[in-house]
C-alpha cells in the first residue's frame, strides 16, 4: 500500500491519544525526512505556557511516548520563542532557524482558538512547498482525529474526563509517579519525608443538596451550577492532575505527587472557592470531599470505596467538609474489615 495512506490507516485505527501521538510523528517523520519530529504539549497555567515533549522520534530511530521526568507542567514556552509568537497570533504555522542549523516547522493543532498540541518538524534543508503540502494534510487528519477522541473521553455538559477514562488515567498516574521516585530513590525519598511523603491521592466530589437546587430553580440552573462547579475544579487543581466527571453531582479528582498536607490545603481552597462562589440566580452551593492515599496495591475500585466512605462520613456530619478516609480510620470513626486481598467490608 502506498506509504501515506498505510500511515492514515495506523493514525485512525487508535483509540488511545499516545498511540496517535506515536503514529503522527512516525508519519511526519518518514515522510517528511526530518531530522526529529515531536508532539509538544503545551499546558497553561494561570496566565504562563509550558511546553512539554509527549512523544519523539528522531531520524533512524523508533518512535517513543515521553513520559514527564517529574511533576511540573513543562519548560516555560519563554524557552521557545517563534512559538510563543506562532501561539499569540494565532498563525496556523511558523518556521525558524536554530543555532544547530536545523530548521523548525512549528503546527499548532488549533480547536477554536486554543491550542495544546503542537508537531514540531526539525529538518537540515528548507521545506519544500510539496512537504509543506503533506505535512499540513497529515495534521489535519491528526486534528479531526485527535477531536473525535476527545469527544469519547469527555463528558458533554462539562467537558471534563468521563468515568471511562478513570482506570487507564489512574495506571497513567501510578506509571509516571514510579518513574518519578526512580529506581534507587533513596536520596529524593529522603529529601520529601522532612515534608512529609508525597503521594497520589483520590477525591470524590459531591454536591450538597443538588436536588434542591433543581427543584427550586429548574434542570437548566441546575445544568449551570455542574458547569461552573467544573470550571472551578479545573482551575483549583493542577495540570498534572486529573479532573472527572463520574455523573450526576458527582466528580473524581486525582492529584498526582503531593503530601497529605498539601493534598488537604488543595481540596480544602476548592471547596471553599465553591463556598464562597456566588451561583446566578441559585447562590450559596456546598460540596462535600472525601479523599484517600492511591496505591497500586489496591484495585481502582477498593481506592473509590474508600473515598466514597469518607464522603459518606462528610454528608452524615454536616456537609460542606473534606475527610480523609486513612484518618477516619485511625480515629476509629470509620471500620474496614479485610475479608480478602481484593474486598473490604465496612
Ligand atoms: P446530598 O447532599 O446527600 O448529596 O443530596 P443531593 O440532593 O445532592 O443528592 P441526591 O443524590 O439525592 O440527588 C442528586 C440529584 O442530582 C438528583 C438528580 O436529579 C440530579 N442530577 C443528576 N444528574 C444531573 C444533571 O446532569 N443535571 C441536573 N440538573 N441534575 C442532575
Ligand atoms: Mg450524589
Ligand atoms: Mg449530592
Amino acid at each position: 500500500m502506498d506509504s501515506l495512506l498505510q500511515h492514515m490507516v495506523d493514525m485512525t485505527g487508535h483509540r488511545d491519544h499516545t498511540m496517535l501521538d506515536i503514529s503522527v510523528v512516525s508519519a511526519v517523520q518518514e515522510l517528511s525526512g526530518a531530522a526529529y519530529t515531536r508532539v509538544l504539549n503545551i499546558a497553561s497555567v494561570g496566565a504562563q505556557k509550558f511546553v512539554r515533549s509527549r512523544a519523539c522520534i528522531h531520524a533512524g530511530g523508533v518512535a517513543c511516548p515521553e513520559e514527564p521526568q517529574d511533576a511540573g507542567p513543562g519548560e516555560p514556552i519563554a524557552a521557545y520563542p517563534d512559538l510563543e509568537r506562532c501561539l499569540r497570533r494565532h498563525d496556523m504555522r511558523a518556521e525558524s532557524l536554530g543555532a544547530d542549523g536545523l530548521r523548525r516547522l512549528w503546527l499548532p493543532i488549533w480547536f477554536g482558538d486554543k491550542a495544546d498540541t503542537c508537531l514540531e518538524i526539525a529538518h537540515a534543508d528548507p521545506f519544500t512547498p510539496e512537504a509543506l503540502y503533506m505535512v499540513s494534510g497529515i495534521v489535519s487528519v491528526y486534528r479531526n482525529f485527535q477531536n473525535l477522541l476527545d469527544y469519547s473521553e469527555r463528558d458533554s455538559l462539562t467537558g471534563l474526563l468521563n468515568r471511562k477514562t478513570f482506570d487507564d488515567q489512574l495506571a497513567r498516574m501510578l506509571h509516571a509517579a514510579d518513574a518519578d521516585a526512580g529506581p534507587a530513590g533513596a536520596p529524593q525519598a529522603e529529601r520529601r519525608h522532612q515534608n512529609g511523603e508525597e503521594k497520589q491521592w483520590l477525591a470524590v466530589v459531591d454536591v450538597d443538596h443538588f436536588k434542591g437546587v433543581n427543584d427550586r430553580f429548574g434542570h437548566l440552573y441546575g445544568d449551570e451550577v455542574l458547569i461552573l462547579i467544573a470550571n472551578l475544579l479545573q482551575t483549583s487543581f493542577r495540570a498534572q492532575d486529573r479532573v472527572f466527571r463520574f455523573g450526576g453531582e458527582e466528580f473524581v479528582v486525582l492529584l498526582r505527587s503531593t503530601t497529605l498536607d498539601n493534598a488537604r490545603r488543595i481540596i480544602d481552597r476548592f471547596r471553599g472557592d465553591v463556598e464562597a462562589h456566588a451561583f446566578p440566580q441559585v447562590g450559596r452551593v456546598t460540596v462535600s470531599v472525601g479523599f484517600t492515599s492511591v496505591s497500586a496495591a489496591d484495585s481502582p475500585v477498593v481506592t473509590l470505596g474508600h473515598a466514597d466512605q469518607a464522603l459518606y462520613y462528610a454528608k452524615a456530619n454536616g456537609r460542606n467538609r473534606v475527610c480523609h478516609y486513612e484518618e477516619l480510620v485511625q480515629g476509629g470513626l470509620l471500620q474496614t474489615v479485610a475479608v480478602n486481598d481484593t474486598a473490604e467490608f465496612f
